[in-house]
């Protein structure tokens, strides 16, 4: 969201009913905005007139500092496939920081942080830690250039990698390559910027420019809100083999969610490298680069030398943070050894499909649709006959998916909060091992009584 958005009209009942319920948060807002750009750290808690601040969280629930208990479909920003606070993951966190949070070296928790992974993801035949999603995309971009001696990063309109320089222009804007403020032209250039599921671009790209990797959302831009088709994926583990190019999924947000394995097992391809962040870490700070070996060597001092080709440099304080690895290891165990991947998914499954139901109840003409354990909301800003039990995302470009009205989305989002459900800016969310019928048919009666309030104001037919 943009500063730019003009400030929620005043008359509203529905921000009325949310400062009632908040203002402990409105309190430490106000505190924060003199402080902090926007009083936020990160764009995506922006929220006008303000966002919640939250107090503590257990399972699929948080509390704010006002005592509200919210369902929470925020997830952590996606890190918490078994919900918040995981006993298991409490203790290991208590017992690592007990033991010490940086040690300075080598520790035997990232051995077995590593193995905790490879017994997942069969790709990650070298691995190297990084604090955030962020950082395991740069040196992704950066192997990948060394390895083929290539320029040129093919991405997709519309994917997010996180915020470096390579990885700005064409999420949210600048779909035409230009550089967003404070990045090089230089680097925004060797961007190639193409159109999600187009394989003839793919292909026109691979031969017109020195392409160094494809990377992919391999779901789809923002966990599948634009969904691509999983042969989109066999096709450029095919193409971009023939151009010599490398395939990165990044898998930051799939990485263990789509499957305990990612997308790459669900689907059945075989990436060059791959990023995680999020999971992997167990909701701590914590990331990886990971895939072949030939490619990871380039990190390798010996292999560097051997090869006669300069290493890349790699520090980094936090790299494999030995409580993030505690954690990373507690959920990454339980995820290859129960169903709780299967069974957050099937629990959104059934939001969806009960979301669903209201929606054609409602007779409003949007839709929830998504995979695995997460879901979308369609707004239908075009207005379109909708049958929301049987809505198709494939049907529709990326910007009628992405299209969500201004004003109504934001009224939404706290009406939402005022009926105590969490959801992320775009009105989507994850649903955690923790998440059961209970949460998922109060949300539904949360969203309606929010749909309620936006038709008492005259927001929604
Ligand atoms: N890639 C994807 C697909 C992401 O969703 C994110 C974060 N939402 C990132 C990369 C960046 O990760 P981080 O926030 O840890 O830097």
């Amino acid at each position: 969201m943009s500063a730019s958005l003009a400030p929620i009209r005043t008359n509203s009942r529905i921000a009325a009913a949310y400062r009632d319920r908040t203002p402990g948060s409105a309190a430490l807002a106000a505190e924060a905005a003199v402080l902090l750009p926007s009083g936020i750290a990160h764009d995506s808690r922006y929220l006008d007139p303000y966002s919640i601040y939250v107090a503590r969280a257990l399972g699929p629930h948080k509390w704010d500092v006002d005592g509200n208990r919210y369902i929470d479909f925020f997830g952590g920003h996606g890190a918490l496939i078994l919900g918040h606070s995981h006993p298991a993951v409490v203790d290991a966190v208590r017992e690592a920081v007990g033991q010490g949070t940086q040690f300075g070296a080598n520790h035997p928790a990232e051995i077995a942080w590593v193995r905790a992974i490879q017994r997942l993801v069969p790709s990650a035949e070298r691995l190297r830690f990084t604090s955030s999603g962020t950082e395991a995309t740069l040196m992704a971009v950066r192997l990948a250039r060394a390895f083929t001696g290539r320029e040129a990063i093919l991405r997709f309109k519309g994917h997010f990698h996180g915020w470096h320089d390579h990885m700005t222009s064409g999420y949210s804007n600048h779909f035409d390559g230009s550089p967003t403020p404070g990045v090089l032209a230089g680097v925004a250039e060797k961007a190639v910027i193409v159109a999600p599921g187009d394989l003839a671009a793919v292909e026109a790209a691979l031969r017109e420019h020195d392409v160094a990797a494809v990377v992919l959302e391999p779901t789809g831009a923002s966990f599948g809100q634009v969904p691509l088709r999983p042969e989109f994926l066999h096709d450029l583990r095919r193409v971009t083999e023939a151009a010599g190019a490398l395939l990165v999924f990044d898998e930051v947000v799939t990485g263990f969610r789509v499957s305990p394995g990612g997308a790459q097992v669900a689907f059945g391809v075989r990436p060059d490298l791959s990023t995680f962040a999020k999971i992997v870490a167990g909701g701590m700070p914590g990331a990886a680069v990971a895939g072949r070996r030939d490619v990871l060597d380039l990190l390798d001092f010996a292999e560097s030398r051997r090869l006669g080709r300069e290493k890349i440099g790699h520090p980094g304080t936090y790299n494999a943070n030995p409580v993030s690895a505690a954690a990373g290891i507690a959920v990454l165990g339980i995820l290859a050894e129960t169903d709780a991947c299967e069974r957050a998914a099937g629990m959104a499954a059934v939001f969806r499909g009960r979301m669903n139901a209201m929606l054609a109840r409602e007779g409003v003409g949007w839709a929830v649709y998504g995979t695995s354990s997460g879901f979308h909301l369609f707004m239908n800003a075009k207005g379109r006959a909708v049958d929301p039990t049987a809505f198709d995302p494939f049907a529709y470009d990326m910007t009628e998916l992405k299209t969500q009205p201004e004003e109504l989305l934001r009224r939404l989002r706290l009406a939402l909060l005022v009926h105590g459900v969490d959801v992320n800016g775009r009105i989507g969310g994850f649903l955690s091992a923790t998440h059961g019928e209970t949460e998922v048919d109060e949300a539904v009666a949360a969203f309606q009584g929010a749909i309620g309030m936006l038709r008492e104001e005259g927001e929604l037919a």
